[in-house]
């Protein structure tokens, strides 16, 4: 037997709803914000990543599949979707058009990693991006979109993360006074830290490893080093969140993965999660749309991961299904009458069903309760003498006769269409 590949994993009919309902919900808060929704490419030349991602980071050090195209020239799947949104947006030169635009992203993302709950090497991702304004009642925007997506699908236990990473030149400014800190804690740093301390910096504030969160505690903070523009815009952005009722915790050791990123950096996590606790996170990159050869255009933007939305969405946040109909057909002239009944019920826009391999009434009805049905259709030869069906409410047994003529709409009237 052929086996799927580990950490990519078959979504199942049983599960399918329940990704159907969370993307259906992503898509409609997109909506209600005026972002309009944008399909990349899965795969793109390597240099894409490479260059907006950054070369120091764990996605293009490690976890990038990347494989040669034929004629030698090097692709990688997605590992995230604000690479190639912006690749977009810069080769069809979108940013000559009126400003601002925003854009959202739905699908599959590559990385490989090691696969644990809640942490796969293909999984999915939901995304915006918010091109042309540095307005901090952009990031509020943005804010505001995650957390109400988030809270109307009742997720557990949620929490807004802050920071600030002020602007590049900030940056410049503090990492010298973080090196020669951490330099001082050398011995105390896991050899992951030891070499991001050459490479990223930052990073080590944002590592998981208790022995370097300790060696940490005390770090001196990209925030107390921030310009005073790069200060004024992060109140702004706290208080526009404090006026639509937001709370939020300063997470000084927040830092983005991704090197593109200023000023506003935020991450929703939830208690729920266990060690991957990370639902959703994004922030401001000014940078990138001119790093990427487009004129200099400021966005912000977040994704938030579906496979741990999906782990915590209670079963009562999914809307019930719609059963169907059970059509139990059965003898030489109710057969062929059940097959176009099947078909008129469908065309009326009714989920109809039927198992062709049965043939007694006793089958249909172990099929029709299989099938979760809550109405099942007898047709037997005598109704299709008749021209009439028995209708049967699988709850209450109870049974009534309808005509042909009146099936459709009766039964529309009893279930909603599917
Ligand atoms: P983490 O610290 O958990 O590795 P990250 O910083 O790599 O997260 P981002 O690149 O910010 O994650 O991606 C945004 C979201 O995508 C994460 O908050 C998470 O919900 C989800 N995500 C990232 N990597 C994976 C993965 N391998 N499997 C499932 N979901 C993921
Ligand atoms: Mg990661």
């Amino acid at each position: 037997m052929i086996k799927g590949i580990k950490g990519v994993k078959d979504i199942l009919p049983e599960e399918t709803p329940r990704w159907r309902f969370i993307e259906e919900t992503a898509r409609r808060w997109a909506g209600r914000y005026g972002f309009q929704e944008v399909r990349i490419p899965i795969f793109e030349v390597t240099a894409l990543f490479a260059r907006s991602i950054g070369a120091s980071t764990d996605i293009v050090e490690k976890e990038m599949y990347t494989f040669p195209d034929r004629d030698g020239t090097s692709l990688t799947l997605r590992p995230e979707g604000t690479a190639g949104t912006v690749r977009a947006f810069v080769e069809h030169n979108r940013a000559s058009d009126p400003l601002p635009q925003k854009y959202y992203y739905l699908g599959p993302m590559f990385r490989h990693e090691r696969p644990q709950a809640g942490r796969l090497r293909q999984f999915h991702q939901f995304g915006v991006e918010f091109f042309g304004t540095e307005d901090p009642r952009a990031d509020v925007e943005v804010i505001s979109l995650l957390w109400g997506l988030l809270s109307d699908l009742v997720l557990p236990d949620l929490t807004l993360e802050m920071n600030s990473l002020g602007s590049s030149t900030d940056r410049a400014a503090y990492l010298p006074v973080l090196v020669s800190f951490l330099k001082g804690r050398l011995n105390r740093l896991c050899a992951n830290c030891q070499r991001r301390i050459e490479t990223n910096p930052l990073r080590v504030l944002d590592c998981k490893v208790p022995e370097c969160r300790a060696a940490t505690e005390d770090a001196p903070e990209l925030l107390s080093h921030i310009s005073s523009e790069a200060r004024q815009h992060f109140q702004q952005v706290l208080d526009g969140l404090a006026a639509l009722g937001i709370s939020h915790r300063l997470n000084p050791r927040l830092v983005r993965g991704l090197d593109y990123y200023c000023l506003t950096a935020f991450e929703i996590t939830s208690s729920h999660l266990g060690a991957q606790n990370a639902v959703g996170a994004g922030g401001r990159y000014d940078g990138l749309v001119e790093a990427l050869g487009g004129p200099k255009t400021p966005a912000v933007g977040f994704a938030v991961g579906l496979e741990r939305v999906s782990l915590m969405l209670p079963d009562r946040s999914l809307p019930p299904g719609i059963p169907p109909v059970y059509v139990a057909a059965f003898g030489p002239e109710g057969g062929p009458a059940g097959i176009r009944l099947l078909e008129e019920l469908r065309r009326a826009g009714i989920s109809a069903v039927t198992d062709y391999r049965s043939t007694t009434l006793k089958a249909h009805l172990r099929q029709a309760d299989r099938a979760g049905s809550r109405y099942t259709i007898l047709l037997g030869d005598d109704e299709a003498r008749r021209g009439s069906v028995v209708v049967r409410n699988m709850d209450t047994k109870a049974q009534s006769d309808v005509s042909f003529a009146d099936i459709s709409r009766s039964l529309l009237s009893q279930i909603s269409p599917s």
